[in-house]
């Protein structure tokens, strides 16, 4: 419930209500931002997306203590005049569109690049001629691949931080070649961000650029043929968690080399709210929110949540939890990875005093029962349906 008395900012500044357009409200990120707002403060948001599935919660009923601070709008920014209307008429625009499933990045790099470059392009415009504040939600992808990985193996150097940590403001992009389709998405974000830091140093555009580093939590993606395509492919965690529930080995790609730094998002969710909420000491910033202490590679990452899964649901683990799988009979053709992303914490610190705080194992502890518990009768049926038939 958003408390009565005075919001204050890191300064101790008064923090007036503001309005937030929000677009990509319905997703992931966005339905924990609306749930954070909604119940923390006194702003108001107007949630733009196609979708609102993961955010109906917080639009009905009428009775809802925030009822009124939160309206949805049905839209797609590809093509609907109404966006520069709801841009005006809010304090801060925070954009979120966007297709990133690795899946669709080799898959779908026309609809990628369109929708992580060319769909931003009115956002941009608006929120510059209209001076207004704009949070854009960039990728770690951006980074591509560390300078180690292309150290002999042996060489000692791959183990000295400077070659693998990753810094806004040192660290530079390296993707594959162009056939190798995956870059087509970290491409399209790499050029967005050059294009609103441009309007920044150009025309003065208040913006804050967010480079999330693997947030995970409940409602992320969707649990393939319960409340998404069958044939879709989600990000590893929805992956992994469809396996578990299905009682299926869960597929390492290439052996599952490759590492990841996992935040939970509601640890993330509160860096957004220090930027939403210090304009001061968040404009003119790129931030990577992300856990440097919570690497793992893909395979310990399966390994850890067979693990806690099984606490979870109570059920034993099968005989055979893990199975190789190649990226190309996986992905298809043009996958490409990222060999080791662990961000550096130094600007969000000093500007906003972040750190996060949930260790992976209990992230992914809360996580999977909430998977557990939304999903596991659902597939039950799901299973049980065609040997019914
Ligand atoms: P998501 O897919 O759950 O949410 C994106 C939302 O944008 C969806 O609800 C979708 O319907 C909406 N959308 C897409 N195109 C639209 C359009 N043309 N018009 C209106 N709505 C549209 O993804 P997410 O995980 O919440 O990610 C949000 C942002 O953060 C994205 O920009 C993504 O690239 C970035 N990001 C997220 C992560 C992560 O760890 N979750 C990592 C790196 C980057
Ligand atoms: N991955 C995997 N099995 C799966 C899904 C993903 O081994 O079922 C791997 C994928 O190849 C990548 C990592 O898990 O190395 C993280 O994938 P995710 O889709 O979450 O996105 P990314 O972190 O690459 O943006």
């Amino acid at each position: 419930m958003a408390s009565t008395t005075a919001r204050l900012d890191l300064d101790g500044n008064t923090i007036n209500p503001m309005t937030i357009c929000m677009i990509g409200a319905g997703g992931f990120i966005g339905s924990h931002l609306c749930e954070k707002l909604m119940q923390e403060t006194p702003h108001t948001v107007l949630a733009v997306d196609v979708y609102n599935d993961k955010i109906k919660h917080l639009l009905e009923p009428d009775s809802l203590p925030w009822a009124g601070r939160i309206q949805f709008h049905r839209l797609n920014i590809k093509n609907d005049s109404r966006l520069e209307g709801l841009i005006k008429c809010s304090d801060l625009t925070i954009n979120l569109a966007a297709i990133c499933t690795p899946a669709d990045y080799n898959t779908r790099p026309l609809d990628t690049i369109y929708s992580n470059f060319i769909d931003a392009l009115p956002v941009l415009k608006y929120c510059s001629e209209n001076n207004k504040r704009l949070i854009h939600f960039s990728t770690c992808e951006v980074y591509g691949k560390t300078i180690g990985s292309y150290l002999p193996k042996d060489s000692p150097l791959r183990q000295d931080p400077a070659y693998y940590i990753l810094k806004e403001d040192v660290s530079p992009c390296i993707f594959g070649s162009v056939e190798k389709q995956r870059w087509s998405y970290a491409c399209a974000k790499q050029l967005i961000e050059r294009l609103i830091y441009a309007e920044g140093a150009e025309n003065g555009l208040e913006f804050t650029i967010v480079r999330p580093f693997n947030w995970i939590g409940p409602r992320m993606d969707f649990i393939p043929g319960i409340d998404g395509p069958s044939e879709g492919v989600p990000r590893v965690l929805a992956c992994f968690s469809n396996n578990l529930l299905r009682r299926e080995p869960l597929k390492l790609v290439d052996g599952g080399e490759s590492q990841r730094t996992f935040v939970y998002i509601k640890d993330a969710i509160e860096a957004v709210l220090l930027m939403i909420e210090n304009p001061g000491r968040a404009s003119g910033h790129i931030f990577n929110v992300g856990n440097p202490n919570n690497e793992v590679t893909v395979r310990q990452l399966a390994e850890m949540m067979t693990k806690v899964y099984s606490k979870v649901s109570g059920e034993d683990s099968i005989e055979t939890p893990t199975i190789d799988v190649s990226s190309k009979e996986f992905y298809g053709e043009g996958y490409d990875d990222s060999d080791k992303r662990i961000p550096d914490m130094t600007i969000i610190n000093k500007q906003l005093g972040w750190n996060p705080k949930t260790s992976l194992w209990d992230l992914l502890e809360s996580t999977l029962t909430y998977q557990h518990k939304t999903y596991a009768e659902a597939i039950k049926q799901a299973i049980a349906k065609p040997l019914a038939n």
